[in-house]
């Protein structure tokens, strides 16, 4: 799990997302309600502040839609995953977390997914990894590491992320498949493990 910490590229601890192809860190960004693109951030900036609010506001109004309270367990839990900015494991989560009981952490997650404001990913080493909602952090995929699980988003350029977007209808339409979005995970080894 430790491996999970180690930089992609943006300095330590502060999140980053891969471009594939582009070979450089971009720092992570929330995105609240809109499919604009956001500006480009330097991978050295921090976490966009004024984001986080958002990101709280709509995790508090989809979990009152549910009766379930926004508590502050629940509202660390969110703030660890956008500091991340990658999928990150429980393990992971609790040493972030350490005065949350690992009870509690899978209460919250459970309950956060449910709500739609967090989502799971698989790695390969079978291990699942949490991460802010898409619709909350901005549509991207995810590049898997075969040997170490380590899990990275990455992006693409948006000109293949439109070509894939209007490839896959084509695609699935011709099997009576309605398309509501697309996931695509990169399988290999990470730069570590390589
Ligand atoms: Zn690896
Ligand atoms: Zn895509």
């Amino acid at each position: 799990m430790r491996r999970e910490a180690r930089s992609c590229g943006a300095p330590r601890g502060r999140p980053g997302r891969r471009w594939l192809g582009a070979g450089r860190a971009r720092c992570y960004r929330l995105r609240i309600g809109t499919k604009s693109r956001p500006a480009a951030r330097p991978p050295s900036a921090s976490l966009p502040v004024p984001a986080l609010p958002a990101v709280h506001e709509a995790a508090a109004a989809r979990l009152r839609a549910l009766q379930q309270r926004y508590t502050s367990g629940r509202r660390l839990l969110v703030e660890a995953l956008a500091a991340r900015g990658h999928p990150v494991a429980v393990p992971d989560l609790l040493a972030a977390l350490p005065l949350t009981a690992q009870s509690s952490l899978y209460r919250n997650l459970s309950v956060l997914e449910i709500a739609g404001v967090v989502g799971k990913v698989q790695g390969e080493d079978e291990l699942n990894r949490f991460e802010l909602a898409e619709d909350l952090i901005g549509h991207h995929h995810h590049l898997l590491c075969r040997r170490c699980g380590r899990v990275d988003d990455y992006e693409l350029p948006a000109r293949i992320e439109r070509a894939v977007a209007s490839a896959i209808p084509e695609l699935a339409g011709s099997a009576g498949f309605v398309v509501h979005g697309h996931r695509l995970d990169v399988v290999g080894l990470c730069a570590t493990c390589a």
